[in-house]
């Protein structure tokens, strides 16, 4: 480019030069530069002219070719040329990826909406319009929770706490189950992934409901055999002395049958039952203790020593049944893994954000990487043993669903040889005390 210009350059000079030695010559010097600087002029004007008629066709055609120039005029064509060249294949390109991107949401058979910082439903993909029943152009710029009435909605919309999913029936079709998960970008927008489960929500209602028939069927055959065996072992010196062993055995796995049998039907119970029942305010103090005399009766032979702190007067918003269970298998868990004359501590500490009950024990303890399946059915740490202590390995699921149903978390602290912290957390809200409640009742 360079190269033309200084040639255009010199072109100027020479012709200015040629103008001035002529105009020396025919003593006209300024007819002679008015004539010349006049002709390059007139060119300068013509060029320019056709740019701007090249530009305003390019307007509407943008693959017109430039007009046919030399030399610097044509560098400046061209220049253009390339430059608008490059920026439309710029914009195609972004322009594919646009369609593409469009394609594929619209492939998609999730719902995918965004939602403006007003809480409004900005742009939404196909299957938003098929899963939700969204109107385009109506429903642009709505409040998405005019378009989804469903209270629980709502307040999930709202609480802007979207680490779990939330699961509803379609507003379109009580029959569809929805995954609605929310995320946050840019400026508190909202991005809504919407997936039908309804199959997936079928079979887990499939797998509950044959949990809870198969524990329910088998608990009578269990029942039976059981008692039969008790009956017999009753009377052990009538028994030949080469079956006594084996039906000792068969009573011993009857048993622990019947174990199994009562957690899952408990397990399948908290599952399945609506969250009711839970308004009843609980005496903690009252609870634990009772939970402590339970155990020390259940496990007398380890001769465990175990103690309850915790301030009298405090209450705790919950389903009693099921607060014991949760507790109760905490301590028996305790007592279990513990060696004979343990230290068992069971103790209630409460702050501005939560009522922690802990059941700390000085027994054998938990290796690190066991810790986060220890909730998981039937996950034992050594099945050996765990056949060896009765357990069913379901216990600490059944504390996790328990805490889960009362907004309530589970914490494990375990070290191998000096023993585990089991530690409930509730939420402080569920918490009142005696006295305050005496007040009220006293002041009203
Ligand atoms: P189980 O019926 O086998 O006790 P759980 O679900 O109650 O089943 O517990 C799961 C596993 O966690 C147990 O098998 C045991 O290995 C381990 N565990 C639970 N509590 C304790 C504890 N206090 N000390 C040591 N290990 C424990």
């Amino acid at each position: 480019l360079l190269q033309n210009w200084r040639k255009e350059l010199h072109r100027v000079l020479f012709v200015l030069a040629a103008a001035i030695v002529l105009g020396l010559v025919f003593d006209q010097l300024l007819l002679f530069l008015l004539v010349t600087l006049t002709a390059y002029f007139a060119n300068a004007i013509y060029q320019v002219r056709r740019l701007y008629l090249w530009l305003s066709h390019l307007a509407e055609e943008s693959n017109t070719p430039p007009p046919e120039s030399k030399g610097f005029w044509g560098d400046i064509f061209d220049g253009i040329y390339r430059l608008q060249q490059r920026e439309r294949r710029a914009s195609e390109y972004l322009q594919s990826i646009l369609d593409k991107a469009q394609e594929s949401s619209a492939a998609l058979e999730m719902a995918v909406i965004l939602i403006d910082k007003q809480g409004n439903l900005d742009w939404w993909n196909k299957a938003g319009g098929d899963l939700l029943g969204l109107r385009y152009p109506q429903d642009k710029h709505q409040p998405a929770t005019n378009l989804i009435r469903d209270p629980r909605f709502s307040d999930y919309f709202y609480k802007e706490k979207f680490s779990e999913p939330l699961t509803i029936n379609s507003p379109r079709d009580n029959n569809i189950v929805l995954e609605f998960q929310i995320t946050l970008f840019g400026e508190r927008e909202k991005l809504i992934v919407v997936r039908d489960i309804t199959q997936i929500h079928r079979l887990e209602l499939m797998r509950k409901d044959f949990v809870a028939n198969v524990s329910h069927e088998l608990r009578t055959p269990i029942t039976v055999i059981s008692g039969y065996l008790e009956t017999l072992l009753e009377n052990i010196d009538s028994i030949e002395p080469r079956w006594r062993k084996p039906l000792q055995q068969m009573q011993q796995q009857s048993r622990r049958m019947e174990n199994i049998v009562r957690d899952l039907l408990m397990l399948s119970r908290l599952e399945t039952k609506a969250i009711t029942r839970q308004q009843t305010a609980i005496d903690v103090r009252q609870l634990l203790l009772e939970v402590r005399s339970d155990s020390l009766q259940l496990f007398a032979d380890k001769g465990h020593d175990i103690s309850v702190a915790c301030e009298q007067g405090m209450l705790l918003r919950a389903d009693r049944s099921e607060l014991y269970s949760a507790v109760s298998n905490l301590v028996f868990n305790a007592a279990k893994y513990t060696p004979a004359g343990g230290r068992i501590v069971i103790e209630v500490a409460v702050d501005s954000n939560a009522l922690r009950i802990s059941v700390s024990d000085n027994g054998i303890g938990i290796e690190e990487h066991h810790i986060p399946r220890l909730t998981e059915r039937f996950y034992r740490v050594d099945v050996s043993r765990a056949s060896s202590t009765g357990g069913t390995g379901l216990g600490l699921a059944i504390v996790k669903h328990v805490l889960v149903r009362h907004g309530a978390t589970l914490d494990i602290a375990s070290q191998p040889g000096k023993g585990s912290c089991f530690t409930c957390i509730f939420p402080i809200n569920r918490v009142t005390w005696a006295k305050d409640l005496q007040q009220v009742a006293g002041g009203g």
